[in-house]
C-alpha cells in the first residue's frame, strides 16, 4: 500500500493551493522542498502524523518533490537516541521515505555559528551579561515596552571576545548569552532582543562535548531551513508570532529564504498530546511505556492495531486549515474501522467463554465445516472450522430469564450457531452459587451450515468455538486514556492525570479462539465475530497468545454522521 497521492487528494487545502500557485510562478524554480523536522525529546504521536502526512504528502504530489527528515536535535539536555531510532521507524512504518535526505540540526552548529559572528558583525547581536530573571524582567509585557540590556551598547569586538570565550567553555551555564539586537519595545515580544545562544555544558548525543553553547529554536531552525534549501516551511500555528523574526534573521544575512506556513495543530477528544505530559505518563508508570496500546504515540496505534491506511484517511479527513480545534476521537476509530472492515480475516473467539454440551451430537465426532475469511474481499477465501460435541458460546449470548428484545440463546429457544448449525437450549446447569456454568442442548442435523430445509427462522446467530480445539488467550480490551473529553479540564490544584481512566484497561485471562490462529504473528489483525478488530501483540508467544482489542464494531461516529444528515 501507499500513502494517497493527489488524485485522491483533490480539493486543495490552503498550503496546498499555495505550493501550487508557486509552481504556476515558478517561484522557487519550480522546486517543492518540504521537511519534518521533530525534536527527538520522546516518541511521535498522531499529531506528528497531520504534520508527515501533509509535508511527505505534499512533496510527493509534486514532480520533484523532496520531504526532508530533520532532527531539531538542539537542547542536548531533553533528547536521547533511543527517540531518534523510533522516530525514524514511526515515518517509515507511516509509509514515506526521505531517501537520502536525513538531516539533523547538530551538523549544522559550526555553520550557525559563523553566522552568528557575522550578526555580530554587522551590529546586530551583543553579549548579554543579564540572567534569565533579569532578562525576563527587562522583557516588559504586551502592554508595556521593554528595556534595554545594559550590555546592549558593548561594541563588536568585545562580543566577538566574549562570544569566542563563551563558546570555549570560559563561562558557568546560564551568566550569558547571545542577544539579537532588534527592539525592546516591538509590539511582538518574540523581536525584544530574543535570545539565540545559551551556555550549556552539557554532553550531545551527536556532537558530544564539542560544544557549550547551543542555538535556541527560532535562531536555529530559519537556518536548517536555508541550508537544506527548503522552500516551504510549514509548521503549527502557534509559531505564527515567531515569523516575524523567522523572516528577520534571514533577512539581515541576506541569504536564501523559505517561506514559514502555519497551520492547526491536531487536538483530539480524550487524548493529551503534549511530548511533555506523555513522558510524565511513561515515567511515572501509568502506562507500559511509551507504545502501550492506549497512548497516541505512533508506536502505540501500531501496537494496538492500527494500520498506516487507517491514519492516513483520517489525517485526509481532518484536512489542514488556521482554526485550533478539537477533532472527536470517534473519527480516528471511523477510518480504523473502515479499514479494517476491507482488510482484517475473520475468525471466531470467545472473551467470557461458557461450555455448550450438545447432547444429540456423537461423542468423539469432528467435522471441519467451511467459514468465510472476509466477506469484503472475494479473493480472501475460506477456512475450516472443527466443530464437536462440546463448544464455547460467549456468556453474555445466553440468558436464562431473556428480557423482551434478547433475542440470544434462552431455555428452550433455538439459534443458529454461525457456520454450523440450529442448536436448542434444553437444560442449564448451575454451580452451589447458582452460577450458570454449563448448557445442555441439541442440534438439528439438517440445518447444517446454518439454514434449516424447511425455512424456519431463527432470531439470532452466535459465535462459537470447539472446547477440544480452542486455543488459550489472553486478550486485552482498551477504553479511552481519560475520562474527559478534554484532559486537562481539572479541578483548581489537578493536573491531567487526575482525569485518567481507572478502568482504560481490562484483562481477560481464559479467552478461548478458534485453532487457525495457532501460528498468529505480532501484529496481525483479525476481526474477531461479533466482537470488534484484534490484534496479536508483542507480548504473544508460541503456545501463548495475547491480543489487543484494536476496536470495538459498534461505530459511534457512523450514527453522529447519520444524526447531522438529518438535521
Ligand atoms: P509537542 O507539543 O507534542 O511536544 P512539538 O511541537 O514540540 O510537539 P516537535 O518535535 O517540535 O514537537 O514537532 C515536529 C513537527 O510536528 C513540528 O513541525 C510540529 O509543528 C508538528 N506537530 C507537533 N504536534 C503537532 C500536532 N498536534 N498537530 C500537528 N502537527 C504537530
Ligand atoms: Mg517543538
Amino acid at each position: 500500500m501507499k500513502p494517497p497521492s493527489k488524485e485522491e487528494n483533490t480539493k486543495l487545502d490552503f498550503i496546498r493551493q499555495i505550493v501550487a500557485e508557486d509552481i504556476r510562478t515558478n517561484k522557487w524554480d519550480g522546486r517543492v522542498v518540504t521537511r519534518f523536522p521533530p525534536e527527538p525529546n520522546g516518541y511521535l504521536h498522531i499529531g506528528h502524523a497531520k504534520s508527515i502526512c501533509l509535508n511527505f504528502g505534499i512533496a510527493a504530489e509534486n514532480k520533484g518533490g523532496v520531504c526532508h527528515l530533520r532532527f531539531d536535535d538542539t537542547n542536548p539536555i531533553k533528547e536521547e537516541q533511543e527517540y531518534i531510532d523510533s522516530i525514524i521507524e514511526d515515518v517509515r512504518w507511516l509509509g514515506w521515505d526521505w531517501g537520502e535526505h536525513l538531516y539533523y540540526a547538530s551538523d549544522y552548529f559550526e555553520q550557525m555559528y559563523e553566522y552568528a559572528v557575522q550578526l555580530i558583525n554587522k551590529g546586530k547581536a551583543y553579549v548579554c551579561d543579564l540572567t534569565a530573571e533579569q532578562t525576563r524582567a527587562y522583557r516588559g509585557t504586551l502592554t508595556e515596552p521593554g528595556k534595554d540590556s545594559p550590555y546592549r551598547s558593548r561594541s563588536v569586538e568585545e562580543n566577538l571576545d566574549l562570544f569566542e570565550r563563551m563558546k570555549a567553555g570560559e563561562f558557568p551555564d546560564g551568566s550569558r548569552t547571545l542577544r539579537a539586537k532588534i527592539d525592546m519595545s516591538h509590539p511582538n515580544l518574540n523581536m525584544r532582543d530574543p535570545v539565540m545562544y545559551r551556555i550549556l555544558h552539557a554532553a550531545h548525543p551527536r556532537t558530544g562535548d564539542k560544544w557549550c553553547i547551543y542555538p535556541m529554536y527560532d535562531w536555529a531552525h530559519g537556518l536548517e531551513d536555508y541550508i537544506e534549501r527548503i522552500t516551504h516551511s510549514i509548521c503549527t500555528l502557534e509559531f505564527e508570532n515567531h515569523r516575524p523574526l523567522y523572516d528577520w534573521f534571514l533577512d539581515q544575512l541576506e541569504v536564501y529564504h523559505p517561506q514559514q506556513i502555519e497551520f492547526a495543530r491536531l487536538n483530539l477528544t480524550y487524548t493529551v498530546m503534549s511530548k511533555r505530559k506523555l513522558l510524565q505518563l511513561v515515567q511515572q508508570g501509568n502506562v507500559s511505556g511509551w507504545d502501550d496500546p492506549r497512548m497516541p504515540t505512533i508506536s502505540g496505534l501500531r501496537r494496538r492495531g492500527y494500520s498506516p491506511a487507517a491514519i492516513w484517511e483520517f489525517c485526509r479527513r481532518i484536512g489542514v486549515n488556521k482554526f485550533n480545534s478539537t477533532v472527536d476521537i470517534a473519527l480516528l476509530e471511523h477510518c480504523l474501522r473502515e479499514d479494517l472492515n476491507r482488510t482484517s480475516p475473520r475468525v471466531m473467539a470467545v472473551l467470557r467463554p461458557l461450555k455448550v454440551v450438545i447432547d444429540n451430537y456423537p461423542q468423539g465426532q469432528v467435522e471441519e465445516l467451511e467459514a468465510i475469511n472476509n466477506p469484503e474481499d472475494s479473493n480472501a477465501g475460506t477456512r475450516k472450522v472443527p466443530f464437536s460435541r462440546e463448544l464455547y458460546i460467549e456468556r453474555e449470548d445466553f440468558m436464562e430469564a431473556p428480557p423482551k428484545k434478547f433475542y440470544r440463546l434462552a431455555p428452550g429457544r433455538e439459534v443458529r450457531l454461525r457456520y454450523a448449525y440450529f442448536v436448542t437450549c434444553k437444560d442449564v446447569i448451575k454451580d452451589e452459587n447458582g452460577e450458570v456454568v454449563e448448557l445442555h442442548c441439541t442440534y438439528d442435523p439438517a440445518t447444517r451450515g446454518g439454514d434449516a430445509p424447511d425455512g424456519r427462522k431463527v432470531k439470532s446467530t452466535l459465535h462459537w468455538v470447539s472446547a477440544g480445539h480452542a486455543l488459550e488467550a489472553q486478550v486485552r480490551l482498551y477504553d479511552h486514556l481519560f475520562t474527559k473529553e478534554n484532559p486537562d479540564d481539572t479541578a483548581e490544584g489537578e493536573d491531567f492525570k487526575s482525569n485518567l481512566n481507572p478502568n482504560s484497561l481490562e484483562l481477560l485471562s481464559s479467552c478461548k479462539v478458534e485453532p487457525s490462529l495457532a501460528n498468529a504473528k505480532p501484529g496481525s489483525r483479525y476481526q474477531f465475530e461479533r466482537l470488534g478488530y484484534f490484534c496479536v501483540d508483542l507480548d504473544s508467544s508460541d503456545g501463548k497468545l495475547v491480543f489487543n482489542r484494536t476496536v470495538s464494531l459498534r461505530d459511534p461516529w457512523a450514527k453522529i454522521q447519520k444524526a447531522q444528515k438529518k438535521k
